[in-house]
């Protein structure tokens, strides 16, 4: 112990860093967290937090439009970006400010500075120079944006680490990619009144989600009033007078005020020094570990989106947690990856836990789809040409539900709790002998009884 400065060095303050930090601290660990940016990490200071903060934003002027059919006149509504912005901006210091008194109180030392490893228990702490010995050196840096495609041009657009701090709203934006942050945002400037175009390489949104969500976020940002530009991709941007000119690969050009790149996210590791401690990355950039977040390096050990697991600020905070439990607290504790529940805040929302339907086959072979598509009740009102869509999957042998997809108003909140209990193993029968709450759109969760004799694509037209 007496060769070390500190038990634990944290290398990022994010989402798993500040949680692993924490819970050592409580454990009796002398626990330093080393930060380059700004204590909280990309989920609050650039990412879930912020952008939640501009989808409730976006989902007013849906609010307006809706009133009326329930009574209200509303006069023409305005919305000024720099209120947001700066609304936001104090919240966000408000949290951080709150990551930094929770570590703080915990008896945690922030250094507010790059760290960069030198060996196996050394990190350097590069605004003073101080090398620092560690008995373990936790490496929760996380992701930062993905420059690709390179495209001559490139450097005119921004990602989300800018997209939180435009001194302007966008008259007219383009996305470029089709996952969670390109939808997200399309459907915040969309909401907000801009102009908004999305570019994809595929032919459809949000790979890896269940077809029928696919085709129904689809159809439901076409009806909106995005412009999808699907199966394509952009070969150029050139700046014309105070306009960005964009060249898509069918030959199609178009001019935009703003280009906002999602094309995925790469793990943060450029110049942290794991090769002087015996790591290796992976082809993508990610730190190998095992089910307890250790490296190849028995002293070091690495969480978050840096380990490319599953990359979800509760994952992290779960992978973080498990890390001081493990290491310091004499709890071995692993996580369990295999089913997360997840929400993409686009508008209409979508929340999914357990398999899409191709994978629920592939996995279980026999399956029961149970799948509703409807008219959400304050729609009838307000005249909004709006769709819910939800889908239970089911294995036909131990009746368990492996597959819940849900689009529409709070599907995020839905999802938490029908993950509960999806997690359980609840099988069909248990979401059958559960009352319905009425009336609710979550009702349908445990309504539907025929399952779908042949599948159909889902029109929510
Ligand atoms: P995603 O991996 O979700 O999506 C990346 C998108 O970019 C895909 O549509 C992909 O296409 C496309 N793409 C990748 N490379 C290229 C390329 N070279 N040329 C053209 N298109 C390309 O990444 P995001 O950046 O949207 O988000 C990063 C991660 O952050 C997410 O995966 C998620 O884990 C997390 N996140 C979670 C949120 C939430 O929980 N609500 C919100 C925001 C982010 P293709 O599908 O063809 O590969």
């Amino acid at each position: 112990m007496s060769n070390f400065d500190v038990d634990l060095f944290v290398i990022g303050g994010g989402s798993g860093g500040v949680r692993a930090a924490r819970i050592a601290a409580g454990y009796g660990a002398r626990v330093v967290v080393a930060e380059e940016y700004r204590v909280g990490g990309t989920c609050v200071i650039r990412g879930c937090v912020p952008k939640k903060l501009l989808v409730y934003a976006s989902r007013f002027s849906d609010d307006f439009e809706d009133a009326a059919g329930f009574g209200w006149t509303v006069e023409k509504p305005r919305f000024d970006w720099p209120t947001l912005i700066r609304n936001k901006d104090r919240e966000i210091s408000r949290l951080e400010g709150i990551y930094r008194s929770n570590l703080e109180k915990a008896g945690v030392e922030i250094i507010d500075s790059r760290a960069v490893i030198e060996d196996a228990h050394t990190v350097r702490v590069l605004s003073t120079g101080a090398r620092v010995r560690a008995r373990y050196i936790l490496v929760a840096v996380g992701a930062r944006p993905s420059l690709e495609p390179a495209i001559p041009g490139g450097e005119l657009g921004i990602t989300s680490n800018e997209v939180f701090d435009l001194a302007e709203q966008p008259r007219r934006i383009l996305v470029i990619g089709g996952g969670y942050i390109a939808v997200e945002f399309a459907g915040i400037f969309r909401g907000l009144g801009s102009e908004v175009t999305l570019v994809h390489r595929g032919d459809k949104l949000l790979r890896g989600f269940d077809e029928d969500i696919r085709d129904a976020i689809g159809d439901a940002y076409a009806r909106g009033g995005v412009r999808l530009r699907l199966g394509r991709t952009v070969d150029r941007l050139d700046r014309r007078g105070g306009a960005i000119q964009a060249t898509l690969s069918d030959g199609e050009v178009l001019e935009f005020d703003t280009v906002l790149g999602a094309t995925g996210r790469r793990p943060n590791i450029t110049g942290l020094g794991l090769e002087t401690a015996g790591i290796e990355v992976d082809a993508v950039g990610a730190i190998p570990v095992d089910a307890y977040s250790q490296t190849i390096t028995p002293s070091i050990y690495a969480v978050g989106d840096v380990t490319n697991r599953a990359n979800l600020t509760p994952v992290a905070i779960r992978e973080g947690h498990a890390f001081a439990d493990t290491v310091f607290g004499g709890k071995p504790t692993i996580v369990d990856h295999s089913i997360i529940p997840t929400a993409v805040f686009s508008t209409p929302e979508i929340g999914v836990i357990g398999f899409s339907e191709v994978a629920a086959r592939k996995l279980h072979g026999e399956i029961d789809v149970y799948r509703t598509s409807f008219r959400p009740m304050r729609a009838t009102l307000s005249g909004r040409d709006d769709r819910v869509l939800m889908k239970l999957l089911v294995d036909k042998a131990t009746d368990r539900v492996v597959g819940v997809h849900i689009m529409g108003s709070d599907a995020g909140e839905m999802i938490q709790l029908a993950g509960i209990a999806v997690t359980m193993g609840a099988t069909k029968a248990d979401f059958d002998r559960t009352i319905a709450v009425h009336p609710t759109a979550a009702e349908e969760l445990v309504t539907m009884r025929t399952p779908v004799v042949v599948k159909t694509p889902v029109s929510v037209g």
